[in-house]
């Protein structure tokens, strides 16, 4: 754990520099034995770095800034002190007025939103606080309905959320405790009016929490002007990824790419390694193209990305976590914050043109302390990618060869390709196209509010909608 801070305003922050050693199980933190019984039996036994820094603060009723990476455990970092601090207000009556918004989760993605949904239904099963999510691109009846019967915490994308406020449904009024998740994302996506517009609806007497993994200035500037003298958690070195994980450049021309995926899922085979992998891609249409000839190649891939509609998704992913999937190829906002336990290996399709979605990639893998491998395909005309990659994690990366195997890619690089042996051309500049709708028209189910921003669909979309609603208790 280290103890480097994020350069905030230091005359209106705090740093937190103890790394808790004294708290060594949940039972320290005093929490009630409701949310105790249900986070032994989600098998947890020791608070992750994250969770033992945070967890004290938030209880403690401080704003916290959280720098934490994903699958630190940082969910369960906000989600349990946040249950433990509105139970207080926990009712059995049916009656909607008594089950008004006391939390707020705004995530950027609806995958995330729903993630953290699951933990808080989970956390929260043994208590009589209710648990919701909406975002967009589905419809919203079902949400209205779980709204209009009341729920304490609510996990939301800003863009739906503002739909159900404008219509009524939602009074955040009574918001207590709000939580910016993945905050440097969220204004990636261009969501800064949108989460404006919900902070002025929310009481100025609120304990504010914000996660991001990465700390640009516009985020600080942000934890400035939204947070109170925030306390600052960081875990892990700002801009590096978990130590689990082990980092490989394989330099490979485009052409060559998928085949070179072959092979190394040949090798992962032959070394007794799980074949599961997340590609990451940069394009929709790459994804798609990518996912298709894996398929023909004998791997059983899936693609992941914004024109699939949320079922189709949701079979995807499905399909991947039962197995039946092992290489699930995916763009960055379709990925983004999937929670995918013990992920063993990703593998960068190309590299990203934004060096901190580097990090986020690579983060789907050694979560919680697991191991995993991330391996990038790295083609010559990608070098300044990868320049501005090593730069940001202040680290070079390993350059290794292909492992050996039966598909052999023709053009590949010799052994001893460096970054800077050849022209930077793009020999397959089809994955280089910048990300973008595939059609004029709209995708056949909606997309999720970030993607809108980014394909620049209006908000009078938003009437189209579906659902998601409550989360039963499981
Ligand atoms: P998160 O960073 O919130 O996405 O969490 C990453 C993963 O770690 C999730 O699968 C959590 O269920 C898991 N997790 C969270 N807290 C703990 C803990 N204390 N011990 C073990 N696993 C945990």
């Amino acid at each position: 754990m280290i103890n480097t801070v994020p350069e905030i305003n230091s005359s209106t922050s705090t740093t937190d520099t103890s790394a808790s050693p004294a708290i060594i199980t949940f039972a320290d933190f005093g929490l009630d034995p409701k949310i105790q019984k249900a986070v032994s039996e989600q098998g947890y036994n020791t608070p992750t770095p994250i969770q033992a820094q945070a967890i004290p603060h938030v209880l403690a009723g401080s704003d916290l800034m959280g720098a934490a990476q994903t699958g630190t455990g940082k969910t369960a970092a906000f989600v349990l002190p946040i249950i433990q601090k509105i139970l207080r207000h926990a009712s059995s009556s049916a009656s909607p007025a008594r089950h008004p918004i006391r939390a707020l989760v705004l995530t950027p993605t609806r995958e995330l939103a729903v993630q953290v949904a699951e933990n808080a239904a989970s956390y929260s099963k043994h208590t009589d606080l209710r648990a919701a999510v909406v975002y967009g691109g589905v419809d919203m009846k079902e949400q209205v309905a779980t709204l209009r019967n009341g729920v304490e915490i609510l996990i939301a994308t800003p863009g739906r959320l503002l739909d159900h406020i404008g219509s009524k449904v939602a009074n955040l009024s009574q918001v207590e405790i709000l939580v910016l998740d993945e905050a440097d994302r969220m204004l990636d996506m261009g969501f800064l009016p949108d989460l404006q517009r919900i902070i002025d609806l929310i009481p100025a007497q609120r304990q504010t929490l914000l996660f991001s993994a990465t700390f640009s200035p516009e985020i600080k500037k942000l934890a400035q002007s939204y947070l109170r003298t925030p306390v600052t958690v960081e875990v892990a070195r700002q801009n590096a990824a978990a130590d689990t994980v082990k980092q490989v450049v394989h330099m490979v021309a485009s052409a060559d790419k998928q085949r070179a995926i072959v092979r190394v899922l040949e090798a992962r085979t032959r070394q007794g390694l799980s074949r599961q992998c997340i590609i990451f891609t940069n394009s929709r249409l790459g994804c798609a193209k990518l996912s298709r000839a894996l398929e023909r190649d004998g791997i059983k891939a899936g693609a992941i990305h914004g024109d699939k509609s949320q079922g189709e998704r949701t079979l995807t992913l499905d399909a991947f976590k039962s197995g039946a999937i092992e290489a699930l190829v995916a763009t960055d906002v379709a990925a983004r914050g999937l929670d995918i336990p013990s992920m063993p290996c990703v593998i960068n399709h190309e590299l990203p043109f934004n060096a901190e979605d580097f990090i986020h990639r690579i983060g789907r893998t050694g979560r919680a302390g697991s191991k995993g491998d991330a391996i990038a395909l790295v083609d010559a005309s990608e070098k300044r990618l990868l320049d501005d990659i090593e730069k940001l994690m202040k680290r070079k990366l390993d350059i290794q060869p292909l492992p050996e195997g039966s598909s052999i890619p023709s053009s590949a690089p010799s052994r001893t390709s460096s970054r800077s042996d050849a022209p930077a051309k793009m020999s397959d500049p089809f994955f280089y196209k910048p990300y973008e709708p595939s059609a004029t028209t709209q995708p056949a189910s909606p997309a999720t509010n970030s993607e809108e921003k980014k394909v620049g669909i209006t908000p009078a979309r938003a009437s189209i909608g579906a659902l998601l609603g409550g989360f039963k208790k499981k």
